[in-house]
């Protein structure tokens, strides 16, 4: 959720010319991570985890290296470990495990359907764009399925909700339903279910603001990201002690390609050198840095989010933790997300979807504008009687949690705001597959270097070894355009098994093949990046 292309700006056209104003952090499109300067609510308590292996040598080398650990990189390593024959991996985090956008974001699991669907059709053909709505539907049943698998679902909270999307503005959600009527006829029984309240009954049905035009309903989910990744990628360690190393505080700064002394990619890192036959860059915004041909492809866009405590009057179905909202303003306003926590003070996790430009004193701080809308918005959409009075801090003896993280948080509504990069991807498409050295403007390792077990123990002869993986190279899955999870998840899985040079037959009956890395997209980005903007209508791109 966020700065998303897809849910505001291509649904509605008159979102553009507001959003190609807003400034992406251009000078550091082509960036390393910096160490973020607040502190995600999410990340409290850190995991155990956290800060493994950030001291001493690194491993000298690996069957695979999985640069970024976020919900790209659990998933990725989960399929690869699990679906792999022993092969040694590991994963490079720039700062803490789990410290970057999924670490940081709003937790939704809320796919945008009717909301750029008719977009999508025009530009990629009806088929395609039912496949990649589809896609994105499918990753709540997906997550919501891992946590059960992995024991974790009342741990990470996660669930499905009643997905609400509020509209304050007369015209848009005109224009909404107008889209979902579209929608549904094309999608047809996959559309899901979905219902419209106008005015008064979306104000009572949902306790909202007088000034609510009216609400569209449907099903979609929520969890604790920071919990969901950290808890899978622990596992993973204590399942394959052998196979398996995270190191975190380890930046990754360059990758030579092979040469004749060494047949492997070398990564140069902030703690030593590595050398592997695959890399794969689960890096989202940073991309571009290990990357140069991304450098216009995938913009970074930054966001705030807050943590609140709510109103006193909140009606117990708001607060139970089973709906979440977007917020819909005018067109130029753009909207705001909402999910809560199903325990402790029972938080809203509230962040705004349109950034105000780059005004931050301190680098990657949140802007003073998006911080004081964020932190003032709530009461106004739900309306002073429904709000109510404000909630008073609870003790360290009325909740754990609280008394857990005593001090760190402020004692007002807004218990703690932070910020996070999120990548917008020039197409509005992420990037997931096989990086040709073209578009690398690295050689690949040669052949010989793939990843191989013997299949006689007594011969070591090259006919009788058997490939554990596909031919060396580099690989990426990144660009979700601030919709990371409805895309990360699967995304990844599909990469880890094209990695393991499985069958595609059944992963391409669900990836959608406008996700693939090619020139074409690469060529499109390149003659349509303009520096400081962040690309101003996906019909204008596709018309150049
Ligand atoms: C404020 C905010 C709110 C959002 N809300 C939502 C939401 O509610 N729902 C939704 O679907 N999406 C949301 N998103 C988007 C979503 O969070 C991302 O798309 C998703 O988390 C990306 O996951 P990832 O694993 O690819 O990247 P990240 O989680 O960003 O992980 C990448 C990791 O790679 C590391 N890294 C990068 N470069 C290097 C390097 N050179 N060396 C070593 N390590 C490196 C980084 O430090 C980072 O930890 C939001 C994003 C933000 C910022």
């Amino acid at each position: 959720m966020g700065n998303c292309v897809s849910r505001s700006q291509q649904p509605f056209s008159a979102f553009r010319s507001s959003y190609a104003e807003k400034k992406p952090e251009t000078s550091i499109s082509d960036s390393l991570p910096i160490a973020e300067p607040t502190t995600s609510f999410w990340s409290i308590p850190a995991a155990p985890i956290a800060t493994l292996n950030s001291q001493g040598n690194l491993p000298s080398h690996a069957d695979v290296v999985i640069i970024g650990s976020g919900i790209s990189g659990a998933s990725f390593a989960r399929t690869l470990l699990e679906r792999g024959d022993g092969l040694h991996v590991v994963m490079l985090e720039a700062h803490d495990v789990c410290s970057g956008a999924t670490g940081r974001n709003g937790g939704h699991i809320y796919p945008p359907t009717y909301h750029d669907y008719e977009d999508l059709k025009k530009r990629v053909g009806e088929d395609m764009a039912k496949k990649m709505v589809q896609f994105r539907k499918s990753h709540l049943d997906e997550i919501l399925g891992v946590a059960a698998e992995e024991g974790i679902t009342k741990y990470t909270q996660c669930r499905a909700v009643e997905g609400v999307d509020v509209y304050f503005d007369k015209p848009t959600f005109i224009e909404a339903q107008r889209k979902l009527k579209v929608y549904q006829r094309d999608m047809g029984k996959h559309a899901g279910s979905f219902t419209c309240f106008e005015g008064f009954e979306a104000q009572q049905k949902f306790h909202l603001s007088p000034l609510a035009v009216g609400c569209i309903s449907t099903r979609a989910g929520a969890i604790h990201p920071y919990r969901f990744v950290t808890s899978i990628l622990s596992r993973l360690l204590i399942d394959y002690p052998k196979e398996f190393e995270i190191c975190t505080r380890t930046l990754c700064t360059s990758i030579d390609e092979p040469t004749s002394r060494c047949p492997f990619y070398t990564l140069t890192t902030s703690r030593g050198t590595i050398t592997t036959p695959h890399v794969v860059h689960l890096t989202n915004v940073y991309a571009p840095a290990l990357l140069p041909f991304l450098k216009g492809a995938i913009l970074p866009v930054r966001e705030t989010m807050t943590a609140q405590r709510p109103g006193r009057n909140l009606h117990t179905s708001t607060l139970h933790g089973g709906r979440s909202f977007v917020f819909f303003d005018s067109p130029s306003k753009g909207f705001d997300y909402l999910t809560q926590l199903s325990e402790g003070e029972h938080e809203l996790m509230f962040g705004a979807g349109f950034e105000s430009p780059a005004d931050s004193r301190v680098k990657g701080m949140y802007g003073v504008h998006s911080a004081a809308h964020t932190g003032g918005a709530m009461p106004i959409y739900f309306g002073a009687e429904s709000w109510g009075a404000e909630a008073l801090p609870t003790t360290p003896k009325d909740d754990e949690d609280a008394g857990a993280s005593e001090g760190i948080w402020a004692e007002g509504r807004v218990k703690a705001i932070w910020s996070g990069l999120l990548s917008e991807s020039v197409d509005g498409m992420p990037w997931v597959g096989k990086v040709h050295v073209r578009l690398a403007g690295r050689k690949a390792p040669p052949a010989s270097s793939t990843p191989s077990t013997l299949i006689s123990p007594h011969s070591n002869t090259e006919r009788q070894k058997s490939a554990l993986t596909a031919a060396p190279g580099e690989w990426i899955a990144a660009g979700y355009s601030g919709e990371g999870m409805v895309h990360a998840w699967r995304s990844s899985q599909a990469l880890a098994l094209m990695l393991l040079g499985e069958d595609l037959t059944e992963v391409n009956t669900w990836l959608p093949e406008s996700f693939s890395v090619t020139d074409e997209r690469a060529e499109l980005a390149k003659r349509t990046f303009k520096p400081g903007v962040v690309p101003s209508g996906k019909k204008c791109v596709f018309s150049l």
